[in-house]
């Protein structure tokens, strides 16, 4: 004779919380359309979402519209959340069984505090996972249509700070200053000075072609070909203070064929 199923009554289920779960999303660099498709799923199905300052508007307007949203991030060297009070808010909306969208400008991979942040988790004991973005460097080329490595010029490119955590940050000058150099450098503005006279120090050319791509990929996007020797007062006489790379060794190609890409969407919408 079979033996009666036993049942239990749902009341004595246990309740345990649901765990909750963070994605670490890159946003890309301001257009929304730059968003991997992962990460606008992500951002349609999070409670919350943590953001740093750079998130452009657009990108999260597209949260879910009951979603809590929460900048974390600093302007310029101004007052910003503490790290560790970031941490402490990620594991917070997560224990309570949130779906937290950690949400940062570019790729969360580069220059974004990613791996404090996941060993706050791990300590936690908490999942994690990560959508990457489009970074800065990858849009901001793209708008001026230029590769970053070209057979017989570069075969390597650096993806550099301007600034770690002394201050201004020190590099291999010697071999950036070579002829052919490309490097892509985040957080380079107020360093420009510096970065200038340690290259040329090292024997670099004045002439060697910069250009600096301020809020790349949004409307108000500038493009501002210089040199190495014109760096610092280009800067301080064309930026405006949005977030800006500047490109060593790469001009804009001298081309008048290349479309904004905001303007190429108005395009075909017409
Ligand atoms: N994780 C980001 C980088 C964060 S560091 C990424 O992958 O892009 C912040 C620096 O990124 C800024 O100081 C600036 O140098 C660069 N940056 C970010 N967004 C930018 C944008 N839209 N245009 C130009 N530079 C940008």
């Amino acid at each position: 004779m079979a033996s009666p199923a036993i049942t239990q009554p749902a009341s004595t289920t246990p309740t345990l919380p649901a765990s909750g779960q963070v994605v670490f999303v890159g946003a890309g660099p301001g257009d929304a359309e730059l968003l991997t498709l992962k990460a606008l799923r992500v951002l349609q199905t999070a409670n919350v979402v943590i953001h740093d300052r750079l998130v452009s508007a657009d990108v999260l307007a597209l949260a879910k519209s009951d979603a809590q949203l929460i900048n974390v991030g600093k302007q310029g060297f101004g007052p910003s959340t503490a790290q560790s009070d970031i941490h402490a808010l990620i594991v917070k909306h997560a224990r309570a069984g949130a779906r937290v969208a950690r949400l940062k400008g570019g790729d969360v991979t580069l220059f974004a505090r990613l791996d404090e942040e996941i060993e706050a988790l791990e300590a936690a004991n908490l999942p994690w996972t990560i959508v990457p973005g489009i970074t800065a460097a990858s849009s901001a080329v793209a708008n001026i249509g230029q590769s970053l490595t070209k057979r017989g010029r570069n075969g390597a490119v650096r993806l550099m700070t301007g600034h770690d955590t002394k201050g201004f940050a020190d590099h291999d000058w010697q071999t950036l200053a070579r002829p052919g150099e490309v490097a892509a450098i985040y957080m380079g503005v107020k360093a420009a000075r510096f970065i200038q006279g340690r290259l040329l120090m090292h024997g670099a050319d004045g002439e060697t072609p910069v250009t600096i791509v301020e809020n790349a990929s949004r409307a108000d996007e500038r493009i501002i070909a210089t040199t190495l020797a014109a760096l610092p007062t280009d800067l301080a006489e064309r930026c405006s203070g949005g977030p800006a790379l500047t490109f060593l060794g790469l001009a804009p190609r001298a081309a008048t064929r290349i479309q904004k890409s905001t303007e190429f969407h108005a395009q075909e919408l017409a």
